[in-house]
C-alpha cells in the first residue's frame, strides 16, 4: 500500500519535472509573437503567409492582371467564393490597305481594321467573397496563367461582413497605382 503510493508521488514528480524542462526549454527561445497594437510585424517578413488571394499583374502592365478569364479558379474553389467575369474584344489592328478606287478618292494607308478572328480576353470583374474562403489554395496552385497569389494582408479586421468581399480588379488597380507613386517619389 505505502510502496504503490510511493510510486504515484515518484511519477508525478517525474512528470512535473520533465513538464518543467519543457517550459523552461521553450521560456529561452525568442518570441515569435508580438504584443500587438503596440508592436506591428513587417508582411514581408512573414514568409509563407496566406492572406486572402489577390491578382498577379501583367509585367509590362501593373494595372492588368494576367488573368486569361478561363473560370477556373471559379469552377475548381470549394466553397464557391470567386466570381469572374470577362469579354472578348476585336482587336484593332493597324494595317495599309491597297488603293483601288476612283483617283479623286484619298488614299487611306492607315484604315484600321478588326479581324473577326483575332480577339482578346478582357476581365471586366473578379470578386472575392473572403468570408467562404478556406484558404485551401486550390485557386492559387490551378491557376493556368499563374494570375492569382496569397496576399500578405496580415492586419485585417472588420465588424461587418461587407469588408471582405473584395473587388481584386479594383485592389490590382489601387496596388499599381501606389506602386507608381512610390517610383515617382525614388526618381525625385
Ligand atoms: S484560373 Fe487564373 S486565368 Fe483562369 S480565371 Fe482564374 S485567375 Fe484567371
Ligand atoms: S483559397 Fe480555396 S477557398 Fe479560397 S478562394 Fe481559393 S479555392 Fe476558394
Amino acid at each position: 500500500m505505502i510502496g504503490s503510493k510511493l510510486k504515484e508521488t515518484f511519477d508525478g514528480v517525474v512528470s512535473l519535472l520533465i513538464g518543467l524542462k519543457i517550459t523552461f526549454k521553450n521560456f529561452l527561445k525568442p518570441n515569435l509573437t508580438v504584443h500587438y497594437p503596440r508592436k506591428t510585424v513587417k508582411p514581408e517578413e512573414l514568409t509563407g503567409y496566406r492572406g486572402h488571394i489577390e491578382l498577379v499583374p501583367k509585367p509590362e502592365n501593373p494595372f492588368v492582371p494576367r488573368c486569361i478569364g478561363c473560370g477556373l479558379c471559379r469552377d475548381i474553389c470549394p466553397s464557391g467564393c470567386i466570381e469572374v467575369r470577362s469579354k472578348r474584344i476585336a482587336e484593332e489592328k493597324e494595317i495599309h490597305t491597297p488603293h483601288f478606287g476612283l483617283q479623286d478618292t484619298p488614299l487611306d494607308l492607315t484604315r484600321k481594321v478588326a479581324p473577326p478572328q483575332k480577339t482578346k480576353i478582357e476581365i471586366v470583374s473578379f470578386e472575392l467573397n473572403y468570408n467562404y474562403c478556406s484558404l485551401c489554395g486550390l485557386c492559387v496552385q490551378n491557376c493556368p496563367a499563374g494570375s492569382l497569389r496569397f496576399s500578405k494582408d496580415i492586419y485585417l479586421a472588420s465588424f461587418s461582413s461587407r469588408d471582405f468581399e473584395f473587388d481584386l480588379l479594383k485592389r490590382l488597380e489601387k496596388q499599381a497605382q501606389a506602386r507608381l507613386k512610390e517610383e515617382e517619389e525614388w526618381t525625385k
